[in-house]
């Protein structure tokens, strides 16, 4: 038998001269999140904060976008929904809903907080009634339907495993059943057959919800694609993610600028080393790429540790990720050359580069033109190079990276480290 071990206690890693940063524009949560309300046609707006506000910072950004008009915030987990209570997000700034539960939820301390739940399955429903109970307040629960996404959630099929027992508890007042909702498999693909097909099933199971006696506050589907491509999916509640920071949920189709989106999160370095090599020389592990001049090589203190996808490596199979390298007329991007390593990549700067150790080299934020042809690395760029999605560029970003709150918006901008 293994026993639990207490592990001694860490001071939490605050940043001080660590040589990059991720620097989080709340100016830009809160425009993003005015133009989703725009864009939602009288819905109201549930900005999603999960996973750290996809790498954000929960509650800065939680704030910005109640700033910015949602109405609502989202979490997958009630300990962050609980965050966001502790960080002073009280029921008269939002809405809370949380979503994603394992036997064992603390159901008691969500309705405590004054936070809406999601019911999936039966035991959820016996857990918070005895939650509601227990704590004498009345809980608010939205019941969750898989209309086809084939994850979490009651299948419509089995409504009747659940409806009832939840009507039941409302008659009782031990809770209200203020929400109906549902979550899409292919909303990035607009008009896909399977949109159309969910959208059916969810609106039968509203239709036999209300027969059998539901007085629905709040009915939801819209995610970031829906909210932008989809308004007959926008019902009273959207709820974008991805959006809300600034990335394109459609970037085959529109990039984050025509959305009218703007990147919230831009991630920095200082070079830490800048040096010349002759030509042939391997770079990094495995020596996936090697000089073929005469050149000058510039490490970036940044590498998997901090979420910096290794499948962004580059050599022979194809380029590494971008990183913006000087600035104004001389900004121009270079792909990493070589293996992504833990603390660290490389790149081939060129044998002309003016770059010192110590300069600021910027490996994604806001799409802006450059002087040189082409546009600034944003988030986007490097999911491609790592054939991933922008959501895990910024939600796997590692806690080693200091994120720096600042505020554009206004005439003095303030700073203010998370
Ligand atoms: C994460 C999540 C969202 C937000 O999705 P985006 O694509 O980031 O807009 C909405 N609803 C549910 C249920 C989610 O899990």
């Amino acid at each position: 038998m293994s026993l639990p071990i207490d592990p001694p206690a860490a001071p939490p890693l605050d940043g001080a001269g660590f040589p990059a940063r991720a620097v989080v524009d709340l100016a830009a949560i809160r425009g993003n999140v005015r133009t989703l309300r725009e864009r939602a046609s009288g819905a109201e707006v549930l900005a999603v904060v999960k996973a750290d506000a996809y790498g954000h910072g929960l509650v800065p950004s939680a704030r910005a976008a109640v700033e910015g008009g949602a109405t609502w915030l989202g979490v997958a987990q009630a300990s962050e929904a609980l965050a966001l209570r502790a960080g002073g997000i009280g029921p008269d700034d939002a809405r809370l809903l949380t979503w994603l539960h394992a036997p064992g939820v603390d159901f008691a301390a969500l309705l405590e907080s004054d936070v809406d739940v999601s019911v999936a399955a039966s035991w959820a429903v016996d857990d918070v009634v005895a939650a509601a109970r227990s704590t004498g307040r009345t809980a608010r629960v939205h019941l969750k339907v898989d209309t086809g996404l084939g994850r979490n959630g009651v299948m419509a099929d089995d409504l009747d495993s659940v409806l009832p027992a939840l009507l039941e508890a409302e008659a009782e007042g031990v809770l209200r059943l203020v929400g109906l909702w549902s979550h899409l498999a292919l909303a990035d693909e607009p008009g896909h057959p399977s949109v159309r097909a969910q959208r059916v099933v969810f609106e039968d199971v509203l239709d036999r919800a209300e027969h059998a006696g539901a007085r629905l506050e709040v009915r939801h589907l819209a995610n970031s694609a829906a909210t932008v491509t989809a308004p007959e999916l926008h019902y009273d509640l959207v709820r974008p993610g991805l959006a809300v920071y600034g990335m394109s949920p459609v970037p085959q189709l529109a990039s984050s600028r025509e959305l009218g989106l703007v990147p919230a999160m831009t991630v920095e370095a200082s070079l830490a080393t800048v040096k010349r090599v002759r030509a042939g020389q391997g770079v990094s592990y495995a020596h996936l790429y090697t000089t073929t001049q005469d050149t000058v090589l510039g490490v970036v203190p940044l590498g998997y540790g901090d979420g910096i996808p290794r499948h962004a490596s580059g050599g022979a199979a194809g380029p590494g990720g971008p990183v913006l390298v000087g600035h104004d007329d001389a900004a121009r991007v270079v792909r990493v050359a070589g293996r992504v390593c833990m603390d660290q990549v490389v790149l081939d700067l060129g044998p002309d580069t003016t770059e010192r150790a110590g300069d600021t080299v910027r490996l994604f934020g806001v799409d802006e033109p450059l002087a040189a042809g082409g546009t600034a690395p944003t988030a986007q760029d490097w999911a491609d190079a790592a054939s991933t999605i922008s959501y895990e560029i910024t939600t796997r970003l590692g806690a080693r990276i200091p994120r720096v709150h600042i505020d554009t918006e206004g005439l003095a901008p303030s700073t203010e480290h998370a």
